[in-house]
């Protein structure tokens, strides 16, 4: 028997099938208890009419048949639990179903036309008890259900047909609406449980583009972020990354009574390489000449660029004696080589730059203001040089 489930999601259908087997084996105990006992009780409600022998045999095949269920399930118990549903246990469990369905079957064959009135009619009532309890029990394996219930109601149906049929119409009906209602109970389980099969399965589903989706939200904020902070040009710090990450500098410095001294950077001569050479031959000496001020700085220092080729250096822990000569390295750094701009001409770069410090309380656009005006007096004093605020 082949009933439609929704197969997008093997794992989760997995787990649903685990917990499945898993409550199955829960209700091992009653479904142990009930049968054998069940047995007995039809046995000595017979036991006048039918053959002894016949009875024990039922009861004791009974008993053989539920022991090592109930012995699984024992050891089951101690397990931890699976994560797995095995085919051989699937099988196993639907083969016990047909042995159980048919051993009922076989003594609801016998016993039916032995038994007078009242026990006709307390075996159809036990059967069909014993039926909503396999269906229950089975309802989530509709091939384990009918093949646990059919035998026997089929038994009993063909009985009740055979006898007495006209004296009494009562027990046949009685059989077949308890089939009926087995099959429509077999039935509506089934699909109840595909139903909530596929509300987790769709539930997953949505959870997991709702997942993707954050994700995707997240890589585009962070490169917004990143857009935000980043000079896109030359990869520098810009003018707003740069005070976010200075301030902590000048925090940790002055918490330490530590000098922090500001410079201003200023290319040589740039507008003439744009106007010689155009705006694309510009943009990669501008680059070049930003790598060449980063890689000549320290690790310690704050640098970004503040538009066209101005750049600024935070240098805590730094008098102005001490970046006079950092910012002497990064000068001599920048002309040290010249900038060959491929498919284009090699051109040696200079650079003025200012510097100044920056007092206790004071904000460091102030500092950046003087070192500005150092810059000025180096241009004014003929470029390629640094030149100290106020010295
Ligand atoms: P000075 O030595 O006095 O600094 O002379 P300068 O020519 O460098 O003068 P200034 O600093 O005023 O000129 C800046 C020039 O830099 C103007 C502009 O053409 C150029 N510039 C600014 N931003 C960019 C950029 O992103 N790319 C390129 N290629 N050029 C830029
Ligand atoms: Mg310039
Ligand atoms: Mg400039």
């Amino acid at each position: 028997m082949q009933l439609p489930i929704p197969g997008q999601s093997e794992a989760l259908l997995r787990a649903i099938r685990v917990s499945q087997a898993v409550n199955r084996v829960r209700q091992m105990p009653t479904v142990f208890v009930a049968n054998p006992l069940l047995a007995v009780f039809i046995a000595l409600s017979y036991w006048e009419r039918a053959d002894h022998l016949s009875l024990v045999v039922f009861v004791a095949v009974m008993v053989v048949l539920w022991t090592p269920a109930a012995l699984s399930w024992r050891r089951l118990r101690k397990l931890p639990r699976p994560v797995d549903v095995s085919p051989r246990n699937e099988m196993r469990a639907l083969i016990f179903s047909a042995i159980a369905g048919t051993l009922w079957a076989i003594a609801a064959w016998v016993l039916y036309p032995v038994g007078g009135t009242e026990e006709k009619a307390m075996l159809v009532m036990m059967m069909s008890g014993l039926c909503a309890g396999s269906v229950a029990f089975f309802s989530s394996s509709p091939v384990a259900s009918m093949l646990f219930f059919l035998p026997l109601m089929c038994a009993l149906m063909v009985q009740v047909v055979r006898y007495d049929t006209a004296a009494q119409p009562v027990l046949p009906t009685a059989v077949g609406v308890f089939t009926l209602c087995a099959m429509l109970f077999t039935r509506t389980s089934w699909f109840q449980f595909v139903e909530s099969v596929r509300i987790l399965v769709e539930r997953d589903e949505a959870l997991k583009a709702a997942r993707a989706n954050r994700s995707e939200l997240e890589t585009t904020l962070a490169q917004m972020q990143d857009l935000a902070m980043v000079d896109q040009l030359t990869g520098l710090k810009n003018r707003r990354a740069f005070f976010d990450d200075a301030e902590p500098s000048i925090s940790a410095s002055r918490r330490r009574g530590q000098p922090v001294t500001v410079a201003v950077i200023d290319l040589d001569h740039f507008k003439s390489i744009n106007d010689t050479y155009g705006h694309a031959v510009g943009d990669v000496v501008l680059r070049e000449a930003a790598r060449r001020i980063d890689e000549s700085s320290r690790e310690e220092h704050v640098v970004g660029r503040f538009g066209g080729e101005e750049f600024v250096m935070l240098l805590p822990f730094t008098t102005a004696q001490q970046a006079l000569n950092a910012i002497e390295r990064v000068r001599k750094e920048m002309s040290r080589e010249p900038i060959v701009v491929p498919d284009g001409p090699t051109l040696t770069l200079t650079m003025s730059a200012g510097i100044a410090p920056l007092e206790q309380e004071m904000p460091i656009t102030v500092a950046i203001d003087h070192a500005d005006k150092a810059m000025y007096r180096a241009k004014n004093l003929g470029r390629d040089r640094v030149e100290v605020f106020g010295v």
